[in-house]
């Protein structure tokens, strides 16, 4: 018999006890949440690559689109009553995710529930979160109503648009007249906040609540809204003639495909324009010289400064080196402190779970 049989074998450390216990835990606690999730439909390890324009994104422990408004108010309370963060990702159009693997669940509104639309009385519209823009300005067309053409190539979900009060500038005019006079070169703003007349949004209790127009904050790519997940809006718009209202949609489109960088993933816009400077971001960070500064495979982009570009396999680290190289140069010469447009999204360690905005 060899002699280390005789041995007693070592007793693990109380700080490797632990480790074990805690692992057990989790794993438990795990298989426990599966079982609570298991009558949605669910993919696990989904990569958030796929749902990003960025195509930027680690994997998520669980992506689901509930198929009802009751599913969506149970992942609310599963997130909670397990400790997991919610993530409600619309169209990933204004998104970065990280690289490393995201705890929680990410919620799509890609089931029909959450996309229904119809006209009402008044020439207003009722649309789910999860309906595409796109679409509802082609459809909305086709009825005669007029009123968002401005948002014509702005990428995501009406639920997006809104969170971030999407918006534009276009030429004047450009929105009321499908003549565009080339001389008037005056830009106008627009939001999608001037066209909604009430939001309806699930609160983290899963209580529904409707707010009218009045009772919204619309400010420059931000909506001050309780916070909740955005089911559905009403939007106010005005009769117009179909063809008309499309031209007005090729219009935009056109100057936006001009100007934009399209031919590469991204996120459009990546900061605000500054409120203290007549320049816009893009401008001051071109005269900062960083037009086309790649770190490895992302890159300023140099059709507009202010679009940073996936030119592939860029990673979220490699796009935020570049966000604090802009930050710092702007800073630095022109004392303007450049704000996120784009909202970047970690995954969250606090405990207590709920929805992560
Ligand atoms: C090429 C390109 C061009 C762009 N041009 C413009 C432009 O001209 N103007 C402009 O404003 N934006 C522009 N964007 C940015 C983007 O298209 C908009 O911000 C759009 O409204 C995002 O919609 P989304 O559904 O993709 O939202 P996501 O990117 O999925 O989400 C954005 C935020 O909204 C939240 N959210 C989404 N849906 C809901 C919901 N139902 N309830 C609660 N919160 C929700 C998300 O949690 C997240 O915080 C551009 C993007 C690209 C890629």
């Amino acid at each position: 018999m060899a002699d280390d049989e005789n041995q007693p074998s070592p007793q693990p450390s109380p700080l490797k006890r632990e480790r074990v216990r805690r692992k057990s835990q989790i794993t438990n606690h795990k298989h426990t949440l599966r079982e609570s999730l298991s009558r949605f439909d669910i993919r696990e390890k989904e990569s958030l690559s796929k749902h990003t324009s960025f195509q930027i994104g680690g994997p998520v422990d669980f992506w689901i689109e509930p198929r009802s408004h009751e599913e969506l108010a149970e992942l609310l309370r599963i997130s909670r009553e397990y400790g997991q963060p919610l993530y409600l990702i619309g169209g990933g159009n204004n998104m970065l995710i990280e690289d490393e693997e995201l705890r929680g669940i990410a919620v799509h509104l890609a089931n029909p529930a959450f996309r229904n639309v119809e006209v009402l009385e008044g020439n207003r519209i009722r649309a789910g979160a999860g309906t595409d823009l796109s679409q509802l300005l082609t459809w909305t067309a086709e009825k005669g109503l007029s009123g968002f053409e401005f948002l014509a190539g702005v990428p995501g979900t009406i639920g997006g648009a809104i969170w971030m009060n999407a918006g534009r500038g276009i030429l004047k005019d450009s929105r009321q007249s499908s003549v565009v006079s080339r001389q008037k070169t005056e830009i106008q703003h627009h939001h999608i906040g001037e066209v909604v007349e009430s939001v309806t949004l699930m609160q983290e209790s899963g209580k529904i609540k409707t707010l009218a127009k009045n009772e919204i904050e619309f400010g420059y790519r931000h909506t001050k809204l309780p916070s909740g997940i955005i089911l559905e809006t009403i939007l106010q718009l005005t009769p117009g003639d179909p063809d008309q209202i499309r031209e007005r949609v090729r219009e935009n489109l056109k100057t936006k495909i001009k100007t934009q960088d399209l031919y590469f993933p991204s996120a459009g816009c990546v900061f605000k324009n500054p409120s203290n400077s007549k320049k816009s971001s893009g401008q001051l960070i071109e005269e900062t010289g960083l037009k086309g500064v790649r770190v490895a495979q992302a890159q300023i982009s140099e059709r507009h400064a202010n679009f940073i570009i996936n030119r592939s396999n860029a990673s979220a680290q490699d796009v935020l080196t570049l966000v604090r190289l802009a930050q710092h140069k702007v800073k630095e010469e022109y004392g303007i402190q450049l704000e996120l447009e784009l909202k970047v999204i970690r995954s969250s360690r606090r405990a207590h779970g709920g929805l992560v905005q």
